[in-house]
């Protein structure tokens, strides 16, 4: 019986064993996995949740009004709204008082007359001194790029809401980096950088929106991505728009004023690819030509650079700097280095050997003798 419960024993230890390893690697698999998924996704946050870390108040001591650059379009001085309509195009039903404008319940919206893209824009505004209402129910408007992307106003002073509805939140998105807020009734401003978003011809998105913020001259919104149109509660991704759409300020029921309206149009970023090749031609010379320039180049006694060559590529190697550069050759007069504006011109002699380079870069000409 004993050897029997040995014998019986002995594999159920074995498949024991095996069962423990046959976990164990399933359990690292899983492991490897799960690190995997991790690594290929950027958790976030639900929007409006409450729990969501809030930013840590800053007190700004920036001065206001800002006023407007030389070349700024002047939306709204305080004279008068002639640039700006109701959605429906009519006037707007919004306020003047003093040198501000102040939205009215009920009013809608207020939209320029004329339509942006890329923008630096300066706004300055102010939450209702009679504090009324909580969290989005307290100094609510907004700042809306192109109808559609929100940099939130909310009187943020003292007043819990959720993190990315809070002021200078990218609505719904992207909480403040700090809370920069001043006190209900206090001019505050917020410098918006915006970069539109690029759809492709089919309608896809190429490029999303991109925001960088200052409130109160705080950095609040560091060159942020929108995942989408700002809303409430829903999302709808990148549906295709225009290039260019009016600027508009939220009718939330809360009289909240808006002065000294300016921006700059933002020419379009330069998208990266190859230099533009300025029209001189690329020539091939033969091995036995290219070795005439191999050597060292001294400038006033000292050596400056060397030229090397590899097949039918040729270096060039400044002492005063690590690594070689690509040499591009033009004529056997002209070399440039490749990706610069920078060439080097030689002076050959009779039999078209190098005795001088002219290394051309900025507008100044570095002359060097040709050693060996
Ligand atoms: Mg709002």
């Amino acid at each position: 019986m004993n050897t029997n419960k040995t014998s019986t024993r002995k594999p159920a230890v074995k498949q024991s064993t095996s069962r423990k390893a046959f976990w164990g690697l399933l359990a690292v698999l899983c492991l490897a996995a799960s690190q995997q998924i991790s690594a290929q996704t950027t958790a976030r946050w639900k929007a409006h949740d409450m729990s969501r870390p809030k930013p840590r108040m800053v007190e700004s001591a920036a001065k206001l009004p800002v006023p407007a650059p030389s070349d700024a379009i002047v939306l709204f001085d305080g004279s008068d709204l002639s640039k700006w309509r109701s959605r429906d195009g009519r006037p707007s039903k919004w306020v003047i008082k003093e040198d501000y404008m102040e939205s009215v319940k009920g009013a809608g919206y207020i939209f320029t007359r004329d339509s942006f893209g890329d923008v630096q824009l300066h706004v300055e505004f102010a939450t209702p001194t009679n504090v009324q209402g909580n969290s989005q129910g307290r100094g609510n408007s907004g700042v809306f790029l192109m109808d559609f992307y929100e940099v939130q106003v909310l009187d943020s002073y003292d007043n819990p809401t959720y993190a990315d509805g809070q002021a200078s939140a990218i609505y719904g998105q992207h909480p403040p980096l700090v809370n920069a807020s001043r006190k209900p009734g206090e001019w505050q401003a917020y410098d918006i950088i915006f970069r539109r978003p690029r759809f492709n011809p089919g309608g896809g998105l190429a490029t999303p929106a991109r925001f960088t913020v200052l409130h109160n001259g705080v950095l609040v919104q560091d060159s942020v991505e929108a995942w989408g149109t700002t809303t409430w509660l829903q999302s709808f991704g990148y549906p295709k728009h225009a290039d260019r759409l009016p600027l508009s300020f939220q009718d939330h029921g809360n009289p909240v004023r808006f002065r000294n309206v300016w921006l700059r149009e933002l020419p379009e970023s330069p998208r990266p690819g190859p230099p533009v090749e300025t029209a001189r031609p690329i020539v091939s010379l033969p091995e036995k030509t290219l070795d005439l320039y191999k050597g060292t180049y001294e400038q006033d006694g000292a050596p400056f650079f060397t030229i090397t060559r590899q097949g039918n590529q040729m270096y060039l190697k400044l002492f005063s700097l690590p690594g070689s550069i690509d040499l591009v050759t033009h004529s056997k007069e002209e070399f440039s280095l490749r990706w610069t504006a920078a060439k080097l011109v030689f002076k050959l002699d009779a039999k078209g050997k190098p005795t001088e380079a002219s290394l051309h870069i900025g507008g100044e000409a570095r002359v060097s003798k040709k050693v060996d």
